[in-house]
C-alpha cells in the first residue's frame, strides 16, 4: 500500500468503543509509546488530530545523539541509539540511519572546560564521546574554520535518521500487535467519573478507557488542560534549509554544530547539505510557514563557522515547531494530582526525535508499574511547582 493510501485508510478506521490505553498524538513519541505498549500486550488506541508525523516529527531529517550535559538525557539518547540501530529488526523498518558522528564546535575555553566535564560524565555512562583539537575537528569536517574555535567534542556513533520512517515504522509495528491507529480524530475532552478516567471524547465520539497518554508535542498545554493538567509547553518556529546538489559533492561530514551560534549542518541527499540555526528572536507562536527572511542570520553564522558555506545556494526550506518547556527538558511521567491514570511524554524542547525510542519504553514501564530502564523521575512535570528544575542540557 502506498503511504498516501495508508494515511487515507487510517483516517477511516472505525473508532473502537473502548481501549485499555488511549495514546494522544501521532508523532515520534505517540507512535513509540503505542508500539511499546502494544508489544507488551496492552490494548492501545492511538488518536491523531491530523495525519501521522504532521507535527514536529514531520521534520525531513532528525539528529540522534547521546551527547548531553546531564546523566538522564545522556541515558535516554544512548538507549535510543541502541533501539534505532535495531529498528530494522524491531519494529522492522528502514529508517535511513546514518552515523557519521556529531561534532560540537566550541568557541571559547569556558565551553571547552564545560564539555570536558560532560564528556567525562558521558564516558562513565558508556558513551564513547571525546574531546578533539580544532585541527582534528577540521580533518573530520573540512568546511569549518579551525581558527574560530577553541576545541571540539565528538561522538562517532551519533548521526541522523528519517523521522517519517520512524513514525510509520512504530505505527505499523503497533498495528501488528493489535493497536488501532486512527488519524483525523482529535481529543476534545477527558471524561472523569468518581475520581477516575472514564472515557475520552474525540471528534468522532466517545471511547471508554482508564488511561490516557498525552504525546501532543507543541500542543500539550491545550491537551493538558483537557485532562486537567498544567503542562507548560510553548511552540517556537524553527527553520532549516537545503542546498541543491553541490559540485564538487560534499565529503561525508559529521552532524556539525557551532555551540556558540547554534548554526548546524550535515550531508543531505542528493549530494547537498542541510543547514539550520535557531533564531533567538522567535516569538511563541504556532507558526510553521517557512520564511526566507531568516537566511541572512543563517549565512552570517555560516560565514563565521564555515566560510565556504556563506554563499552556498539554498534550494528549499522547511519550518516546524520546537516544543519548549521552561527548563528545556522533556515532561515525562504520570500525573499524581489528576484523577485516574494520565501519563504524558511531551515538551522535548528540540530533542524528541532522538529520545523517542527510550521514552516509549519508559512510558510502557511507568504504565505497567515497573522500574523504567532509564530513570525518568527527574522529568516529572511537577518539578516546576516543587522548584526542582533539572539542569539545562546542551540544546541545539
Ligand atoms: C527544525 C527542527 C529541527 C529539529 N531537529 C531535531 C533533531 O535534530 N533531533 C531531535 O531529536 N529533534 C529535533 N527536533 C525536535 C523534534 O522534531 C521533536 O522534539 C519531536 O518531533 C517531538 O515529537 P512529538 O511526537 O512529541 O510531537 P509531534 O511530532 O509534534 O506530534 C504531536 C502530535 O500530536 C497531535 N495532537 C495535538 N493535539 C492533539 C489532540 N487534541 N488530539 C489528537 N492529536 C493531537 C498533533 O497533531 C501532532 O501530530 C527538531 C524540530 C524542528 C522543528
Amino acid at each position: 500500500m502506498s503511504s498516501s493510501a495508508r494515511a487515507n485508510a487510517r483516517s477511516r478506521v472505525p473508532l473502537p468503543r473502548q481501549a485499555e490505553v488511549v495514546v494522544v498524538g501521532g508523532g515520534a513519541l505517540g507512535t513509540s509509546v503505542a508500539f511499546h505498549l502494544a508489544e507488551d500486550g496492552v490494548d492501545v488506541l492511538l488518536i491523531e488530530a491530523a495525519d501521522l508525523a504532521s507535527g514536529s516529527s514531520g521534520k525531513p531529517v532528525g539528529g540522534v545523539r547521546a551527547q548531553f550535559s546531564d546523566p538522564a538525557n545522556v541515558d535516554l539518547g544512548n538507549r535510543s541509539l541502541e533501539l534505532y540501530e535495531d529498528f530494522a529488526q524491531r519494529p522492522g523498518a528502514d529508517i535511513g540511519l546514518q552515523q557519521p558522528g556529531y561534532l560540537f564546535l566550541l568557541p571559547d575555553d569556558a565551553d571547552v572546560a564545560r564539555f570536558t566535564d560532560a564528556v567525562a560524565m558521558q564516558n562513565s555512562r558508556g558513551v564513547a564521546s571525546r574531546m578533539l583539537t580544532t585541527d582534528q575537528a577540521w580533518r573530520l569536517n573540512p568546511y569549518i574554520d579551525p581558527d574560530r574555535f577553541a576545541g571540539a567534542a565528538y561522538a562517532a556513533r551519533d548521526g541522523y535518521a528519517l523521522p517519517h520512517a520512524v513514525v510509520e515504522g512504530y505505527a505499523a509495528g503497533a498495528e501488528r500487535f493489535g493497536a488501532t491507529v486512527r488519524t483525523q480524530c482529535a481529543l476534545t475532552e477527558v471524561e472523569v467519573r468518581g475520581g477516575e478516567v472514564a472515557a475520552v471524547w474525540t471528534e468522532e465520539g466517545r471511547v471508554r478507557t482508564r488511561a490516557v497518554v498525552l504525546c501532543t508535542g507543541a500542543w500539550t498545554r491545550e491537551a493538558g488542560r483537557l485532562a486537567g493538567l498544567d503542562l507548560p509547553v510553548d511552540p517556537y518556529r524553527r527553520q532549516i534549509a537545503f542546498t541543491p546538489a553541490l559540485d564538487p559533492a560534499p565529503p561525508r561530514i559529521p552532524f556539525t554544530i557551532d555551540y556558540g551560534s547554534t548554526f548546524y549542518f550535515h550531508n543531505a541527499e542528493p549530494d547537498g547539505l542541510l543547514l539550520g540555526i535557531a533564531d533567538p528572536d522567535t516569538p511563541i507562536a504556532f507558526d510553521t510557514e517557512y520564511d526566507p527572511v531568516w537566511l541572512p542570520l543563517l549565512q552570517g553564522a555560516a560565514e563565521r563557522c564555515a566560510p565556504a558555506l556563506a554563499d552556498v545556494a539554498v534550494a528549499r526550506g522547511w519550518a516546524g515547531l520546537y516544543e519548549m518547556t521552561p527548563d528545556r527538558n522533556a515532561l515525562i511521567g504520570e500525573a499524581t494530582d489528576a484523577p485516574g491514570r494520565i501519563l504524558y511524554a511531551a515538551g522535548f524542547s528540540g530533542h524528541g526525535f532522538l529520545q523517542a525510542p527510550a521514552v516509549g519504553e519508559a512510558v510502557r514501564d511507568l504504565y505497567r508499574g515497573r522500574e523504567p530502564r532509564v530513570d525518568v523521575s527527574g522529568f516529572s512535570a511537577d518539578r516546576f511547582s516543587r522548584g526542582l528544575t533539572t539542569n539545562e542540557s546542551l540544546i541545539v
